[in-house]
């Protein structure tokens, strides 16, 4: 028995227009696949400028605006959702009385909405929790206009809230599965509906503590839904349906002929974290891996394009070109720790890093060169400040003794990020890339190998950030 779990991102509900197009795409893997699974995001923007909306975002604006005590602003959201939602409802269903049920659903979970918002007014604050319950609203909402339209056209579907069968644990708007349960459910729920040839639609971004308290897996957490389903069921493949062709070479605002990639390991997706996150969830792959499920992103708006494969197997992948993509983070600081007295010293990296932690900072790149007598980190740009009081308190002692010098920063930083399975075991990559950057005389600062061994990071200054990602995206084209 085949399965294929299908994955549609907001632009894809974005409109009636968008819906139809995607239940298009689902009846047509229903003839290819034995067994297809549907999971939707909230209904995002769309393609008419004039509707911008994307329902996630106004849910959660409405709730903070209420717990700041504005009673106007979840009321307006409401007639603004109900708009989107019932304009939908009438472009892609075309059966009148399932087209009313639908549409009495919706207003259903709008009461809810306004009901949840008014208790966040009254209270003056809104929990994490709270915030989890109104956020999923908008899947809720689009998956059951996603099962209507396909039964439109002829697919039998049924719309599934994920809360009935995603366990997770209750680390609100950021939530993890729970597995072993969420195997369990979830076969128990979907099992019969596939054996009885109904395509369920289920809503991604959303699940339920064991006791069925409703919990969010964090912004854009739809893509993990989707590959959390797939790995419980053991499906075949996972379709990511959104509105670009796939993964590209790189970010095509600063490089105009980026292209996309055919085929990625999920080891160089991973590496393309913080770029590769605008296109999936950073969690996605993780379920897939064990498995050994393939994932392909595609585009609903030009399906004929095969998108880009991601693999697990490094030896599935063709090796067209060493290095695939170029990535850049910008707006980062570059921390350095130094000093004659650190070599040999253990413990002082330790308490670097211990420093860092307790200001609540996440640490994006670390290079120590061998001499012990530095050790470089970057970090985004708006904690530099506190970061550096913290770690010239905490080496005050050796500071004034003269052991470790003051911490420097270098503000105006931006990492760049060669991404390819064979840079560490290709002879001459790391050459390439060096010349390529010294040839325009732009300085790197620092570098890193991840240990992964599939990508280099390398510090440049921000002013000269464009240009060497232009500079090394030329390598991809070898
Ligand atoms: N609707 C959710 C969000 O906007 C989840 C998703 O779209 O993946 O974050
Ligand atoms: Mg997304």
């Amino acid at each position: 028995m085949s399965l294929a779990v299908l994955k549609f991102g907001g632009t894809s509900v974005g409109d009636g227009a968008a819906i139809r197009q995607t239940a298009q795409i689902i009846r047509e893997a229903t003839a290819h696949w034995d067994r297809v699974v549907v999971v939707s995001s909230a209904m995002g923007k769309s393609s008419d400028p004039n509707d911008a909306i994307k329902v996630t975002d106004v849910l959660l604006n409405a709730a903070r605006a209420a717990a700041a005590g504005d009673g106007d602003a979840y009321a307006r959201a409401r007639r603004l959702l109900a708009d989107k939602h019932h304009a939908a409802i009438q472009a892609t269903i075309s059966n009148v009385e399932d087209r009313q049920r639908v549409g009495a659903e919706i207003d259903q979970l709008l009461d809810g909405f306004e009901m949840l918002c008014a208790s966040v007014r009254v209270l003056g604050e809104v929990t994490p929790r709270a915030l989890d319950a109104i956020a999923g609203l908008g899947e809720r909402m689009a998956v059951r206009i996603l099962a209507g339209a396909l039964r439109s056209v002829g697919v039998m579907a049924e719309p599934l809230d994920a809360t009935e069968f995603i366990v997770t644990n209750d680390r609100f708007q950021a939530a993890a599965p729970l597995m072993d349960l969420t195997r369990e459910r979830t076969l128990a729920r979907l099992t019969p509906l596939l054996e009885a040839g109904i395509v369920p639609v289920v809503t991604g971004f959303i699940g339920a503590t064991p006791n069925g308290i409703p919990t969010t897996l964090g912004r854009g957490g739809s893509d993990y839904s989707a590959s959390i389903i797939a790995a419980v069921l053991g499906a075949d493949e996972v379709f990511n349906y959104t509105d670009v062709d796939g993964v590209l070479t790189s970010d095509p605002h600063i490089v105009p002929d980026a292209r996309t990639i055919d085929v990625l390991t999920a080891q160089e997706m991973s590496e393309m974290a913080y770029f590769g996150a605008s296109v999936l969830h950073p969690m996605t792959i993780a379920p897939l891996v064990e498995r050994n499920i393939p994932l392909r992103v595609k585009n609903t708006f030009n399906p004929s394009h095969p998108g880009t494969l991601i693999v697990h197997q490094a030896t599935t992948a063709p090796s067209r070109g060493v290095i695939k993509a170029v990535t850049a983070i910008k707006n980062v600081s570059m921390i350095t720790v130094s000093g004659g007295g650190m070599k040999g010293v253990p413990g002082i990296a330790g308490r670097t890093f211990m420093t860092v932690a307790r200001t609540n900072t996440s640490v994006l790149m670390i290079s120590q060169a061998s001499a012990e007598q530095n050790i470089c980190f970057v970090i985004p740009r708006q904690a530099a400040q506190a970061v550096v009081a913290a770690l010239n308190e905490e080496f005050r002692r050796e500071i004034e003794h003269g052991e470790i010098n003051p911490v420097e920063t270098f503000d105006q930083a931006s990492i760049i990020t060669a991404v390819g399975m064979g840079i560490s075991e290709t002879p001459g990559v790391s050459g390439r890339v060096f010349s390529a950057l010294g040839a325009r005389q732009i300085n790197v600062f620092a570098i890193a190998q991840g240990s992964s061994e599939c990508a280099i990071s390398m510090i440049v200054a921000d002013d000269r950030c464009d240009e060497a990602v232009r500079a090394l995206h030329e390598l991809t084209k070898e």
